[in-house]
């Protein structure tokens, strides 16, 4: 009897790029989450069910074993603050560049630099390892908007064609980390049901190398 899996993804980019994936281990999600108001997906496989949740919130449900993997960007990885994720694979999905941008024709900046982003301890540790003080805003979304209307000098966000700055008259400035998405495996699962886990990161490792 093979052990039961729940695999948590996000909607949208990474769970558009993950069902090419899935669906070469065979595993395919009955529904679909654009029509449907199901959080918890059930697959033609009997033993594993899709979880459909914020991408947020992907590593807190699998270190807390709500879910045995899950599928999550870097950028997620890298702002989570817990540290009991395995994160076997570098899936290469929904690739995109994390970057500090700011105003194509900005004026010099006098006093200590104003950041918005999500992104606040990737920031945070990225400023602290160039030794430059910076004053971080948290936003949730639009963070364009925030050297547009002066609210700061520059944005750290997600870039993938580059058209969102542009249509906003943001450059980018530098490269903070390359992204893609990872697969993630709660410790203890990865132990306790390692007969059915074991074959899944096998089987992936292989699709992956192979793309
Ligand atoms: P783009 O205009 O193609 O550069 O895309 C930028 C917008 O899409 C920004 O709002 C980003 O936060 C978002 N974005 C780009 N790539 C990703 C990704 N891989 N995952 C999540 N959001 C992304």
């Amino acid at each position: 009897m093979p052990d039961k899996i729940t695999i948590a993804v996000s909607k949208g980019r990474i769970y558009d790029d993950a069902i090419p994936l899935l669906a070469k281990l065979d595993i395919i999600p009955v529904d679909d989450p654009n029509k449907t108001r199901k959080l918890v997906l059930e697959t033609n496989q009997p033993n594993v069910q899709l979880l459909v949740i914020r991408a947020t919130d992907v590593p807190t449900y699998v270190e807390r074993g709500a879910a045995e993997l899950g599928i999550a960007g870097k950028d997620v990885l890298m702002e989570y603050s817990g540290d009991d994720l395995y994160e076997p694979i570098d899936l290469g999905i929904a690739k995109c560049r994390m970057m500090l941008a700011g105003l194509k024709n900005a004026k010099p900046i006098i006093n200590r630099p104003r950041v918005v982003t999500k992104y606040t301890n990737i920031t945070k540790n990225y400023f602290a390892e160039r030794g430059q003080q910076v004053e971080i805003i948290k936003l949730y979304g639009s963070m364009e908007l925030g050297p547009v209307l002066g609210l700061s000098d520059w944005i750290v966000d997600l870039v993938d064609t580059g058209n969102t700055l542009k249509a906003n008259g943001l450059v980018t400035l530098e490269h903070i980390a390359d992204i893609s998405s990872r697969l993630v495996v709660n410790k203890a699962a990865m132990k306790m049901k390692n007969a059915t886990i074991k074959p899944i990161l096998d089987k992936l490792s292989e699709i992956v190398s192979e793309s």
